[in-house]
């Protein structure tokens, strides 16, 4: 027998995270590129910190955790991306350094929007974060996102996260 009733409604599904963390929800940054591409990552940034769970703040050149920065490379690991994120842990699952690269040429192929392109960065934060791909289609951390901003469920995962220790979980 079919149970009915058991979920007459779609339910918006957890954002995945993975085994790294940082040692707080709170990272220092230093961001490059363009007027354009550094409102991009300041917006993502802003969007980030209004969740309450997550803060990027501003480092220096010398003391940073985070690089934000742009490229208009398009092919061999950039091929039809529109960002990407290199993130370092130690063995002890403990992030140490992230790299943020948003890919201009790629995404002017694909007509991004502004928007577009902050929700990317937006993405791309969320992994800085921790969290992984989701397949909840209401999530920032959709693979290939362009149409979605932070939702309740990607904020939840963060606080999640970092309410629980690094490693396998
Ligand atoms: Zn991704």
């Amino acid at each position: 027998m079919l149970a009915l009733s058991a979920s007459p409604v779609a339910q918006a599904s957890a954002t995945p995270f993975g085994y790294d963390r940082w040692p707080h929800p709170r990272v220092t940054y230093v961001v490059s590129g363009s007027a354009y591409y550094r409102r991009v990552f300041q917006t993502a940034i802003r969007a980030w910190n209004a969740t309450g769970q997550f803060k990027f703040v501003p480092g220096s050149a010398a003391h940073h955790q985070v690089t934000l920065s742009t490229s208009n490379a398009t092919n061999g690991q950039y091929y039809h991306l529109a960002g990407i994120t290199y993130s370092t842990a130690g063995s002890n699952d403990i992030f140490t350094k992230a790299r943020v690269i948003l890919l201009n040429r790629n995404m002017n192929a694909y007509r991004y929007t502004y928007w577009n392109r902050v929700h990317v960065a937006e993405h791309e934060l969320g992994h800085v974060i921790g969290l992984a791909h989701s397949r909840d289609h209401a999530s920032v951390m959709l693979a290939n996102n362009r149409y979605n901003g932070i939702s309740h469920a990607d904020a939840a995962a963060v606080r999640q996260r970092y309410r629980i220790r690094a490693g396998r979980l």
